[in-house]
């Protein structure tokens, strides 16, 4: 190698950039955490004199502040913060093989190394975990997402009033969770999610002692959507400007594109899937729906003049005027460079593919829009936090560390599939397996995956488009098994041909994961025999088949269900009675209150039945059995999904008639 020894020296290459930045002669600092200039006091500089002078106690834990002062009061020794980074990531599980991974990229980059670690680029710890290790070199407390629900935002709103302090109009990183009373002195908790956030929050705070906690990304945008965001109140402003037909035509252009961004900044804050604009029959305007948990719910209706512009600016921002009638037009929304300045954030996390459509080929008035909202950053959850119980957690992390196999998931769009497959891959360390993805679109970034991506942005205005897809699909898989990949993950199984190539790549040495469109597990083998393949090849190669839902989980205004009904249910299913020892059976109904805007629901989570493939169902696979014997021999009759779900219904988590959705309850009740 070129570079010779000095490549694995990792003070010399940091120091040199280290310097070239500061030119006090600080000791290098291999493992950098991305601290700005800022060191840790005891208490914000503009207080110390106040403290002084009425010899009050005062908070002494966790305050720090900016100051310009960094080269005579540097916050810990470089050797120090090293030594406390490399505990923190051995206590959290990160191997020493990849610790040593982190500081060589570190020495040839000098980023930060929670940057490294972030799963866009090596991935070695999940974003809490990253948080956690944040929080332990900093030495601050580590703000955790199970606390989001306890922040007091009125106390704090109204403290913050009473200081002459404006929430910020942007998000910028930095949340207030909590006031601290001593003495009748107020101390303010600032959530961030990297220390060099402080910088803001000594900003954007001024006025108020601060302490500060270490969140993780997720967590404040969490919070800002659930707590500070006014976007809904920003589109209803410009709206009402927009309504004002006394404003100039290039002025209500301008207006007009800021009032759709900002109704799509407000989806993606309210945390909205899609968004949809449907014209009204009557042509006296429409209605723009957000989709949130998987539930349609009407934002505002549009009059017929703001409507009628709204939809003309939407059809040729896309481009899709002269295509409109010859089917359905499907484009990837791209922000112009005039809105980097007050929609950049929203532009540079969230991807928007809209779909347009035309209700009859003759009438163009009758515009449908949808658009999907993509989170370009979201960051998987853990696999460990999806709702498993212990046995099928564990059977989900065998068949990952198998050096051959399929494993499938199923289940209808937006049932989570993808999540669950990201979360079981990202427990594969990646760097001593390769992993290949092959999906459309690619919804999640993982530095250490080789991504591909089937046609993006396939205008659908030919019918052949979706063979056409597959057939690349098809071409691409071929292609790329010869690039050695150890776990290839295939997004979805669509046709037959993609089966047998996936089936072939199982046989010859490779983990393969992917998904099929079906209801349950047993019915994704009926699936695969309609694909004609070798069932005796599939039957040795498969792991396991897990079948998933997403149900909505109740706010906290739920109140308890007595219906005879759900009782009955519920007192059919011995299961329940079995580890559940001292766990009253305690079923809630949906009721709704400000906090859930009615609904009676807040989140999701998944509910699942896992399909195990041990000899007998092999067996029974190979022979052609029909799908419910498949089920009973390889389903735990206790762990079907319905049978899940209704263990939730039994701790109060979700309400009968949410598992109601998912199919006949008597399936359940084994007698
Ligand atoms: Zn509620």
């Amino acid at each position: 190698m070129a570079t010779g020894p000095s490549f694995f020296n990792l003070r010399s290459a940091s120091s040199a950039k280290t310097q070239k930045k500061t030119s006090s002669a600080v000791s290098p600092r291999p493992l950098s955490i991305g601290l700005p200039q800022v060191h840790r006091v005891m208490q914000p500089i503009h207080e110390q004199e106040k403290v002084e002078k009425t010899s009050e106690p005062f908070v002494t834990t966790n305050v720090i502040v900016p100051s310009t002062k960094i080269d005579t009061a540097p916050l810990v020794l470089d050797s120090e913060l090293d030594n406390s980074m490399e505990r923190a990531l051995r206590i959290e599980g990160v191997s020493e093989s990849h610790i040593r991974i982190l500081r060589k990229r570190q020495a040839l980059t000098n980023e930060p190394i929670t940057e490294i670690m972030r799963s866009s680029e090596y991935g070695f710890l999940p974003p809490e975990g990253v948080a956690r290790v944040l929080a332990t070199v900093t030495n601050l407390t580590y703000f955790s997402p199970s606390q989001i629900d306890s922040v007091r935002v009125s106390e704090i709103v109204e403290v913050l009033n009473h200081h002459g302090i404006a929430m910020p109009a942007k998000f910028e990183g930095v949340l207030p969770v909590d006031v601290m009373t001593d003495n009748g002195l107020n101390t303010l908790v600032l959530a961030i999610n990297e220390p060099s956030k402080t910088l803001a929050g000594s900003r954007l705070f001024n006025g108020l002692p601060q302490v500060y906690k270490i969140a993780s990304e997720r967590t404040l945008s969490t919070m800002y959507r659930r707590y500070y965001s006014n976007s809904d109140a920003d589109v209803m402003k410009l709206f009402d400007q927009l309504s004002n037909v006394k404003v100039e035509e290039e002025e209500a252009q301008s207006l007009l594109r800021r009032f759709v961004l900002s109704l799509m900044r407000h989806a993606c804050y309210a945390g909205a899937s899609d968004i949809s604009f449907s014209p009204s029959a009557t042509k006296s305007g429409g209605d723009v729906r957000l989709k949130i948990d998987g539930v349609g719910q009407l934002f505002t209706f549009l009059p017929s003049e703001v409507w009628a512009r709204v939809i003309t600016h939407l059809v040729t921002t896309c481009g899709a005027q002269d295509k409109l009638q010859q089917g359905p037009v499907d484009r990837r929304f791209e922000f112009a460079e005039a809105d980097q300045e007050e929609f950049g954030e929203i532009a540079q996390r969230y991807g928007f593919r809209v779909i347009l459509m035309q209700r009859h080929e003759s009438d163009n008035t009758l515009v449908t829009i949808v658009m999907r909202i993509l989170d370009q950053q979201a960051d998987t959850a853990e696999l460990s936090t999806l709702g498993f119980d212990p046995e099928t957690l564990k059977y989900i992390r065998d068949c990952k560390d198998r050096a051959t196999g399929l494993f499938l998931v199923t289940g209808p769009t937006g049932s989570g599939k993808t999540t669950t497959l990201y979360a079981t891959l990202n427990e594969i360390d990646p760097i001593s397996r390769w992993v290949q993805s092959i999906e459309n679109p690619i919804e999640y970034s993982r530095g250490l995956w080789m991504q591909f991506q089937t046609r993006q942005n396939a205008a659908r205005n030919d019918s052949n488009s979706t063979s056409d897809e597959a057939k690349g699909a098809h071409d691409l898989l071929k292609g790329l098994l010869r690039a050695a990949p150890d776990v290839i993950l295939f997004g979805e199984i669509r046709k037959g041909d993609i089966a047998e190539q996936l089936v072939d790549a199982g046989n010859t040495g490779h983990l393969v994961f992917s998904t099929l469109h079906n209801n349950d597990a047993a019915l994704a083998i009926s699936r695969l025999r309609s694909f004609d393949l070798d069932m005796s090849a599939i039957a040795s190669l498969l792991l396991g088949i897990l079948a998933q839902r997403l149900i909505r989980t109740l706010c906290t205004c739920a109140v308890d269900d007595y219906r005879v009904d759900t009782l009955t249910v519920l007192g059919n299913l011995a299961f329940l009675d079995e580890g559940r020892t001292g766990k009253p059976i305690k079923p809630k109904k949906a009721m709704g209150c400000v906090n859930c805007h009615g609904t009676g629901f807040r989140g999701r989570r998944m509910v699942y039945e896992l399909l195990r493939v041990t000899p007998r169902v092999r067996e029974l696979i190979e022979s052609g059995a029909s799908p419910s014997q498949i089920a009973k021999e390889g389903i735990p009759e206790d762990r079907t999904l319905v049978g899940n779900a209704l263990r939730l219904v039994a701790d109060g988590v979700t309400s009968i008639d949410e598992v109601k959705k998912l199919g006949p309850l008597k399936e359940a009740s084994y007698s």
